[in-house]
């Protein structure tokens, strides 16, 4: 297979972190007998400095020309204090509604090698934590009409929760897809008891569900979903639901899994290409020094093989490199534990590249 990704490494540890993804990326087109092109891409402060503009035309074009997009983070304290315009994470947002990306996938997984990071107790995670939150990005309240009124001296604000059945219908499909790639269970979240949209959320979600027999579709309400989270998440293996609802979710789900460095994310859209991203920030904290955790980039690209690609099994090769990396006792800084050995950034991405 040959395909072209745009690589944006963009500002503070982004560079690193994306070096090592692309050390990893290398060694599996090798082993599997592939080719990637990686194009790079300027956005960002980066761009900033170089362009004068946080994602200048013919870098997007680049983005826009490729088969996906890998990014690193973006931003830092140097531009804070630059208009609203070209902030870097301005790029980003220009970046997305260009991609058309309408549906963040988000994984919560434990790694059994680190459930002592999780916050959760241990007879909790050791029933294996694992599921895979899709959210509805570009609808619901936060895009709906936002006014604030006064009426005979009382102010009243108004936020408007719209969805259409088309884009329930086409994050549904991500949903259901995304659950045939995995354990085939689908929990669709929402709060049909008191809305509206969700309770046609509800009835798209079932009829889709007869075009994907293999699926088993349940529904939660979105209260019950946030408390069974912390209660008992091995029952999880899809979650969809909407805007504000996965937002909220989401959090919930990253903070049981232990360190931010960890966990990757996929945007997903109308064109074929998608967008693949650790789900923190630049930290400014930690750039140049040789001391974030690579894993949440490199497990980017390993999502970017499976759903986009359709790539399972180099996919699979990723997650077992950093699983045996664990296994081996190394630990960068966010996750040191007693007892193992240290790992910068590089060397991160040198052993599991080795374990490929
Ligand atoms: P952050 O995620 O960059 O950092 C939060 C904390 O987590 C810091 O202590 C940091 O050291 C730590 N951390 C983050 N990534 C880590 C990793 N890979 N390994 C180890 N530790 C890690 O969030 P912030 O400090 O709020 O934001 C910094 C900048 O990043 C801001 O300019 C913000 O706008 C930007 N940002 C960008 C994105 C993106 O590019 N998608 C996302 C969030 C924030």
């Amino acid at each position: 297979m040959q395909k072209e990704i745009a690589v944006i490494r963009g500002d503070g540890i982004g560079p690193e972190i994306i070096e090592q993804a692309l050390r990893v990326l290398e060694r599996v087109a090798v082993r599997y007998g592939h080719t990637f092109h990686f194009i790079d891409v300027d956005m960002g402060g980066c761009a900033l400095d170089r362009w004068g503009e946080p994602l200048p035309a013919k870098e997007l074009r680049k983005c826009l020309d490729s088969d996906s997009v890998l990014l690193g983070a973006v931003g830092g304290e140097k531009r804070n204090n630059v208009p609203a315009e070209l902030r870097p994470e301005k790029g980003l947002l220009s970046l997305r509604k260009a991609l058309g990306v309408y549906s963040n996938n988000r994984p919560a997984k434990v790694w059994p090698q680190l459930s002592a990071v999780s916050p959760l107790k241990k007879e909790i995670v050791d029933r294996g934590i694992d599921f895979l939150i899709v959210r509805e990005l570009t609808g619901g309240i936060y895009f709906g009409e936002h006014r604030t009124e006064e009426k005979e001296g009382i102010t009243t604000s108004v936020d408007v929760l719209e969805y259409s059945e088309t884009e329930i219908e086409r994050i549904g499909r991500i949903g259901f897809e995304a659950a045939g790639k995995r354990k085939k269970k689908l929990c669709s979240v929402d709060k049909s008891n008191v809305l509206a949209s969700s309770r046609l959320w509800r009835k798209v979600m079932h009829r889709l569900a007869e075009e994907y027999p293999d699926i088993l579709l349940t529904d939660m309400l979105v209260d019950n979903c946030a408390m069974q989270i912390v209660r008992d998440p091995s029952q999880f293996d899809v979650i969809v639901t909407e805007n504000m609802f996965g937002d909220i979710l989401s959090d919930e789900a990253s903070m049981i899994t232990g360190s931010i460095g960890m966990i990757p994310s996929g945007s997903l859209g109308k064109g074929p290409r998608g967008l693949y991203e650790p789900i923190h920030g630049s930290a400014p904290d930690l750039a140049g020094k040789d001391e974030a955790n690579p894993i949440g980039t490199i497990l980017s690209a390993a999502m970017m093989l499976r759903y986009r690609f359709d790539l399972p099994e180099e996919a699979a090769a990723m997650e077992n490199a950093v699983s045996k990396y664990l296994d081996a006792g190394w630990r960068t800084a966010d996750i040191m534990q007693e007892g193992k050995k240290k790992a910068g950034c590089r060397r991160c991405g040198q052993v599991i590249m080795e374990n490929l």
